[in-house]
């Protein structure tokens, strides 16, 4: 009796037990099961999210892959055209003049002296032609950079050559553009400001090229003055000028500023300032062709 007794007491520990252990694993079970239907209802809202995104995302991303691959493709374009194209630029002037005449067109009996040594800075008094020859030889490292052919006609302000030799180089070259870098003088010191002198549309000698002339330089006005805050005059239009009579490619005069104003001149002096102005005309001259 007495045995019997003690394995119920066993017997029913040990049931109850199982009940314990059965009922909390169940709870467990219950608890984890509400955890993974969480985990499972927001992998399914997560799935379904990106079931639902998956489409758009990659139209987008074709889009972008497209838009990007045109973009490339339009590049490569520009870059391939861009190796061809050859710029000549003519720092203007010269540390001596050269004051025999030169006829100012082909077959004109009028002439001009064959070069000067243009103005000089008020303050500074630096001549024009060491600062045309500064500024063209950063526009020329600019533009190669940017992978064009560029020739200067001269790189040193010991030289002797006349606006007509200057125009014949970019002739030889058959330049897609000749630049013709200048700083521009006038009586009154308050005169400033950037422009460009292209040549009229009813000159003769350079019918052919007023049209991409004019392009030329609107597009550089147009870049110097979106991006440079800096007073401009924007284009015009000049006849007579031996350096655009002679050439016979689309032919453009730079006016960097004017050396006879304290401040452009101290500006122009300044190789920062020209390093900007310079970095502003490659852009106008990129464009130019980009439009081309
Ligand atoms: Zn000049």
């Amino acid at each position: 009796m007495k045995k019997l007794t003690i394995s119920l007491i066993i017997m029913t520990l040990v049931v109850s037990s199982v009940i314990l252990i059965v009922n909390h694993q169940t709870k467990q079970g219950l608890l984890n099961n509400s955890k993974n239907n969480h985990l499972n209802s927001h992998y399914a809202t997560s799935k379904l999210e990106n079931h639902q995104n998956k489409p758009t995302k990659k139209v987008l991303e074709s889009e972008q892959k497209t838009t990007n691959k045109q973009v490339s493709k339009k590049a490569a374009a520009h870059s391939k055209k861009v190796k061809k194209v050859v710029i000549t630029i003519d720092p203007g002037h010269q540390k001596r003049a050269n004051i025999a005449p030169e006829p100012v067109a082909p077959g004109s009996v009028e002439t001009k002296y064959k070069a000067t040594v243009g103005s000089m800075g008020i303050v500074t008094r630096k001549p024009e032609y060491a600062i045309t020859l500064e500024a063209s030889k950063m526009l020329e490292k600019k533009l190669k950079q940017k992978g064009y052919q560029v020739i200067l006609t001269r790189t040193s302000n010991d030289v002797d050559l006349s606006n007509r030799d200057r125009a014949q180089i970019a002739n030889k070259h058959k330049s897609s553009l000749f630049i013709r870098m200048h700083a521009d003088g006038a009586e009154n010191s308050n005169a400033k400001g950037f422009s460009i002198i292209a040549p009229t549309k009813d000159n003769p000698y350079t019918k052919k090229v007023f049209k991409e002339s004019r392009k030329a330089s609107k597009s550089i006005v147009e870049e110097v003055g979106k991006e440079f805050s800096l007073y401009q005059n924007g284009v015009n239009y000049r006849a007579g000028l031996s350096g655009f009579n002679w050439s016979r490619v689309p032919v453009i005069l730079i006016e960097l500023g004017y050396v006879t104003n304290p401040e452009e001149d101290r500006n122009l002096s300044n190789k920062k300032y020209l390093e900007k102005l310079t970095t502003y005309i490659t852009k106008g001259v990129d464009q130019y062709f980009h439009n081309l």
